[in-house]
């Protein structure tokens, strides 16, 4: 047993812990969670805790579903709203199948493989994420409109605003579990929230991208309020994004960033941005995986709806943040296109198998967007050569289906179970009649 082993299991007695609670996320994102008694833990850690694969979503077929969730101990927490003594604790887990190798549709293997590939070309990979949210008044009832917890926009602080509460809360809870915050606003939307997490290695991001979500919606529930990470609640509000701050490290130098350089940013930077360019529309399936994310990416409310990038424009989906001077180790740059109801390890991956295919492969950086994208007309748009990203689901499956960097990414297993899965998804929807069709066609045909 390994030194941070020992570490939990001394914990473990010191804060009187009844309850370790294993946690892993399936292929669409949602948070699994076993809870054993301590006793269990020491096998636990040497081979596993046994589940029933095929009930997964996208784990494992019938015929061929004992898993085992191995804890990592490196990410033992108290959880603070489970209350002290007795107290509840958790770890995210590695799944393993029988024979002690890594499953394929495991989400955070599919990650920590295409770290290791950024690794072997020298890179360590760094990601900071700006989480919005809606919070509402009540849980969502089937056929009614849900209500915002209050009418206030963008930075706004009024006395009866509940989100500051609210974000004061979150914000304790998520620093007592180790995750540092760096900034919290209410958003542009009634009852929209912002919560900006400290970069960290991507890794520990998506974990604690989904430790996050469980804090945000203990908390709204304890305020009796409800809290949801749907991208585009509203028709006519501004839709909830997940923008993430991207960088490359090079042992201890940004490999963005490079003196005099325009944007001071080098030209692996450079590269990486031609890289998630070239292969948006592939990759949209993954960080926009709903049928409803399609419904943000429309234009307006500072989406993104073209393939563009810029350093001071926020219709683009590449934002080149302005440069701070003697600041070398943030230079970064920041992808706008993704959001919060993705598998934070699914997108990470794509996302960075994406710019990490620009680097490698010397993609040229097309010209920068200085304008509002939205204004131009079609015509305008293709002359400067500038593409949509997919304007729905369909069209998203369509192109990752064929994407040899998207399949090559997932893996075999996770690409399959995840394009049949959003096949379905889509499916279903198209053969919906909905309100906005009766409401046009009823009253005059
Ligand atoms: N809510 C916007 C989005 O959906 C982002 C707004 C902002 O942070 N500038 O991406
Ligand atoms: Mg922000
Ligand atoms: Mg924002
Ligand atoms: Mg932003």
């Amino acid at each position: 047993m390994g030194k941070q082993e020992d570490f939990v299991l001394r914990v473990l007695e010191e804060r009187d812990v009844r309850f370790v609670r294993l946690w892993f996320t399936d292929v669409l994102g949602f948070l699994k969670s076993v809870a054993i008694a301590p006793a269990e833990l020491d096998s636990a850690f040497d081979e596993g805790i046994g589940f029933d694969g095929s009930a997964i979503e996208g784990f494992a077929r019938v015929q061929e579903s004992d898993m085992l969730a191995v804890p990592d101990p490196s990410t033992f927490q108290i959880l603070p709203w489970r209350g002290d003594s007795p107290s509840t604790a958790r770890m995210f887990c590695d799944i393993k199948m029988p024979d002690g190798s890594p499953s394929l549709a495991d989400p955070r293997h599919v990650l920590k493989r295409q770290l290791a590939k950024a690794a072997e070309k020298g890179y360590a990979f760094y990601t900071h994420p700006e989480i919005e949210f809606y919070l509402f008044k009540d849980s969502p009832e089937a056929g009614t409109m849900p209500v915002p917890v209050d009418r206030s926009g963008y930075f706004d602080h009024t006395p009866q605003n509940t989100g500051t509460d609210f974000r004061r809360q979150t914000i304790t809870m998520l620093e007592s579990m180790g995750i540092s915050v760096e900034f919290s606003h209410h958003e542009a939307g009634p009852g929209q929230q912002e919560i900006d997490l400290r970069y960290a290695d991507a890794l520990t991001t998506a974990d604690n991208i989904m430790t996050f979500r469980t804090v945000v919606r203990e908390v709204a529930l304890g305020q009796g309020m409800w809290a949801s990470f749907m991208p585009k609640p509203f028709t006519d509000q501004p839709g909830s994004g997940m923008h993430t701050h991207l960088s490359l490290f090079d042992g201890d130098r940004n490999a963005f960033y490079e003196e005099g350089a325009e944007h001071q940013l080098s030209e692996t930077g450079r590269r990486f941005i031609a890289g998630l360019m070239h292969h948006a529309a592939e990759i949209s399936a993954v960080t926009n995986q709903w049928v409803n994310s399609y419904k943000r990416l429309i234009g307006g409310g500072e989406a993104p709806q073209y393939v563009s990038w810029g350093h001071n424009n926020r219709s683009a989906m590449i934002r080149v943040p302005m440069y701070k001077p003697g600041k070398d180790q943030s230079a970064r740059i920041e992808i706008r296109t993704i959001d919060p109801s993705c598998n934070p390890y699914l997108a990470y991956a794509v996302i960075l198998a994406a710019g990490m295919k620009g680097v490698e492969e010397g993609y040229e950086l097309p010209a920068e967007s200085e304008t509002d994208l939205a204004r131009l007309s079609d015509k305008e748009r293709r002359a400067l050569g500038i593409k949509a990203l997919p304007r729905n689901l369909f069209e998203a499956i369509q192109v990752a289906e064929s994407s040899e960097l998207v399949a090559e990414t997932l893996g075999e297993h996770t690409f399959d179970f995840f394009l049949r899965n959003k096949r379905a998804e889509w499916d279903e929807y198209r053969t919906q009649v909905s309100a906005f069709e009766r409401d046009r066609m009823l009253p005059v045909i």
